[in-house]
């Protein structure tokens, strides 16, 4: 078969993905090894049996609904290629506001920061690689995807962030200067949860109770133990949590409490500044 022919996309994958010649052309590129840009030059290239059954078994997985980034095992999130696994989240472009906004919250220094939830470890290693002197550590429930982030810290070069394994703050000692979290926070009933790649990524770590808000609550409740005075705590939420968040927030006596867009222009980050006590 025709590299252009493997390329053109089967109206089953148009039906379930939203990019489906992306899809293939990342498909293809893993099997043949090869960048995208080959395939522009080289339309009539002949796949060889091998590759082309390879490539048919990934296709395969896909038409299963398996995201492109479980079957790549890797996934970009800011500057970083990272591994990933079904045992975390697939890091998310609009998680990229919550380091935009994480880098902009201190001044130049050496600074303690916590991210709570760390899965894959992609907001912990794009804030280190940004910010060489902070102390990032990155805290995870799950022993696999402490491993896992353990792993894209040597991956990215960036094993100076420590992983610990653990309930949100059970693994900290001291106070930060920011803490960070893009926890669960779909709400149980949420349709959202049926569709799409999200059917392939681990429970614990897209829903929580309350509306979602339950472990949201919990952060902003215990981090006031965990922050230094003027310590910035910082989370990615649901598109329609910007006012719960906002006054959760006020209420515990948080100041500055503002919530930012992500790239679709819905509400995703709400910051506040802990003003100690
Ligand atoms: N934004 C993700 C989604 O809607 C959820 C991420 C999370 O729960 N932390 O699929």
């Amino acid at each position: 078969m025709r590299i252009a022919d493997a390329l053109t996309p089967p109206e089953a994958l148009s039906g379930l993905s939203d990019s489906p010649r992306l899809d293939l052309e990342l498909l293809l590129g893993h099997v043949i090894g090869q960048s995208r840009s080959y395939f522009l030059t080289w339309p009539d290239k002949q796949l060889t049996e091998t590759q082309l059954s390879a490539f048919n078994a990934l296709v395969a997985r896909r038409l299963k609904g398996e995201p492109i980034a479980y079957i790549l095992g890797v996934q970009s999130f800011w500057t970083l290629e990272l591994e990933v696994s079904p045992v975390t989240l697939i890091p998310r472009p609009d998680t990229e506001v919550l380091v935009e906004t994480a880098l902009d919250c201190l001044p130049n220094g050496t600074f303690r920061v916590a991210d709570l939830g760390t899965g894959t470890g992609a907001i912990a290693l794009a804030l280190a690689s940004e910010r060489p002197d902070w102390h990032v550590v990155g805290c995870d429930l799950m022993p696999d995807a402490v491993a896992l982030a353990q792993r894209n810290g040597r991956r990215c070069g960036l094993d100076q962030v420590a992983f610990l394994q653990g309930s949100w703050f059970e693994p900290l000692d001291g106070r930060f200067e920011l803490i960070v979290s893009n926890p669960p926070y779909i709400d149980p009933l949420d349709q959202h949860l049926n569709e799409g790649d999200v059917r392939f990524e681990p429970r614990s770590a897209l829903v929580a109770e309350a509306a979602g808000l339950a472990d949201i609550t919990h952060i902003a409740t215990t981090a006031t133990e965990y922050l230094t005075d003027s310590g910035w705590l910082l989370f990615e939420h649901g598109y329609d949590q910007g006012e719960a968040v906002r006054l959760l927030l006020t209420q515990l006596g948080y100041n500055q409490v503002e919530t930012r867009p992500d790239y679709a222009g819905n509400d995703r980050v709400t910051l506040g500044c802990w003003r100690g006590k």
